[in-house]
């Protein structure tokens, strides 16, 4: 069987997640609503427009694209909103840059990095982006290091914390320190 060609990995790509639209209450502004100063949180569209059921999105590169917004239902919480892609209509929360347009994962054949590592590199990775969500650029240092796991923020509750930590004791009990030198967190981090 022939390989597939892979654009690249997920963790290094421009994306979009209505999850965090939601949590900046942009779907609570009325209809029309256009958004011209996004570039600090995604770089690579140049405008976002609120429409009755879709949003369109004025990427960088010059196209424009138009989102649909459904409810689908999903598991216990009931129904949660997504995006429909552009390119084969699949239902997703995240959108991402591929080529100029915008697409999702499946037609824009992104692979999460961790699947093209080993299994251990794999877990190292899962570490790192842990510690990232946790310590911020300020974990960097952390990551190279398997006994390293950053200081609680402040703002995290206790028990957070404390589970985070539970479970990178987890991932990284089995891991020889050699596999710490071996993925690159650098791709972890947006560009
Ligand atoms: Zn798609």
């Amino acid at each position: 069987m022939r390989q597939r060609r892979c654009n690249g990995t997920i963790e290094i790509c421009n994306s979009i997640d209505v999850r965090e639209m939601i949590r900046h209450r942009m779907f609570d502004h009325p209809t029309g609503t256009t958004w011209r100063q996004c570039a600090l949180r995604w770089p690579w569209i140049s405008e976002i427009k609120l429409n009755q059921a879709s949003l369109e999105l004025w990427l960088r590169s010059g196209h424009v694209a138009v989102v649909p917004l459904v409810w689908t239902k999903c598991g216990f919480i009931g129904s949660c909103l997504c995006l429909v892609c552009p390119c084969c209509r699949r239902h997703t929360r995240k959108l991402y840059e591929i080529g100029g347009a915008c697409r999702c994962r499946v037609c824009g054949d992104l692979r999460y990095a961790m699947h093209r590592r080993s299994v251990a590199a794999g877990r190292v990775l899962t570490a790192q982006r842990r510690r990232l969500k946790i310590g911020g650029k300020g974990a960097l240092r952390s990551l190279d290091s398997p006994d390293a796991f950053p200081p609680k923020p402040r703002n995290m509750w206790n028990r957070t914390y404390e589970r985070a930590r539970r479970r990178d004791q987890r991932t990284t009990r089995k891991l020889d320190w050699r596999y710490w030198r071996d993925p690159d967190w650098t791709i972890l981090v947006p560009r």
